[in-house]
């Protein structure tokens, strides 16, 4: 399939027989083939080392397949600095010596949008993001939920139609990672991105994909999926839902074979 006709089929990631062996000859990933529709919210889910943050690299094109193919839709050109896809790291990677509002510059400097233009951009990625009142502030102000709200800006200045994010609300406090994960549900439904989620929380993955991928342990591969079909648009009461017991059980009994001679953790 080329990228035209993927992008024709309403795809926009589309991995098909994906490999990926990095030059230590460590076979990290594959064959792996995996589809995500237009505005698609899908997790990948799978251990420590299973591959995928290298799965997440190769579709933002950070790093080159083995073999296989990967291919991502492109937008219709828009504004100008559009990129296809914006990447959420599991670390905020912040630059410590500018301010919120310069360190959601960066990608627009990056892709040499003109200042005047770049100013309104980030107004808007950082309302969107709650972050209005900081624009000022420097990441040492900020607390770890904070942080990953401005890198969550800085991806979405850009106005991608996609989102990768690998991890992102791993290393927050429990109660700040459940309003990062409404925050990112109403971002997905009023945006219409197209979200790949990396996690390896089964609750996590089930609270926000409409569909699960699970994964192998390395070399990591699908293993199997699993929609989560619940009412929309979901809140807080869908956590401690009996449907979301029963997803949760279901997913983690999915998971089970990817972790050898162990229970789910
Ligand atoms: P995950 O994100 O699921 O934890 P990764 O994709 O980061 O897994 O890594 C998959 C495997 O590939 C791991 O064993 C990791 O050590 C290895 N790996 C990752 N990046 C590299 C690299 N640049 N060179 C060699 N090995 C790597
Ligand atoms: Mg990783």
């Amino acid at each position: 399939m080329t990228e035209r006709e993927a992008d024709e089929a309403g795809l926009a990631v589309s991995l098909r027989g994906v490999t990926k062996v990095y030059d230590s000859g460590l076979v990290a990933l594959g064959p792996m083939d995996l589809e995500v529709r237009k505005g698609e919210f899908v997790s990948l889910l799978g251990p420590s080392g299973c591959g995928k943050s290298t799965a997440l690299r190769l579709i933002a094109g950070l790093n080159a397949p083995t073999s296989g193919t990967v291919r991502v839709s492109r937008p219709a050109a828009k504004t100008g600095g559009a990129h296809p896809v914006g990447f959420v790291f599991q670390e905020p990677t912040l630059m410590p010596w500018t301010s919120v509002r310069e360190n959601v510059r960066l990608p627009l400097k990056l892709a040499n949008v003109r200042p005047g233009e770049s100013d309104a951009r980030i107004d808007e990625a950082l309302a969107q993001m709650g972050l209005a009142e900081f624009a000022g502030a420097y990441p040492r102000e900020l607390s770890g939920g904070m942080k990953m709200r401005v890198s969550l800006a800085r991806a979405l200045v850009t106005d991608p139609d996609i989102l990768l994010m690998d991890e992102p609300f791993a290393a927050l406090d429990e109660i700040t990672r459940f309003r990062l994960n409404n925050d990112l549900l109403a971002l997905w439904r009023n945006l219409r991105k197209t979200v790949v989620f990396v996690t390896h929380s089964v609750f996590e993955s089930v609270y926000l994909s409409q569909r699960v991928l699970v994964m192998t342990s390395r070399p990591g591969r699908i293993a199997s999926e699993i929609a989560i079909a619940t009412a929309e648009p979901r809140a807080e009461d869908f956590r401690t839902s009996s449907d979301y017991a029963a997803y949760c059980r279901k997913v983690s009994n999915a998971l089970a074979p990817s972790y050898p001679g162990r229970s789910v953790p």
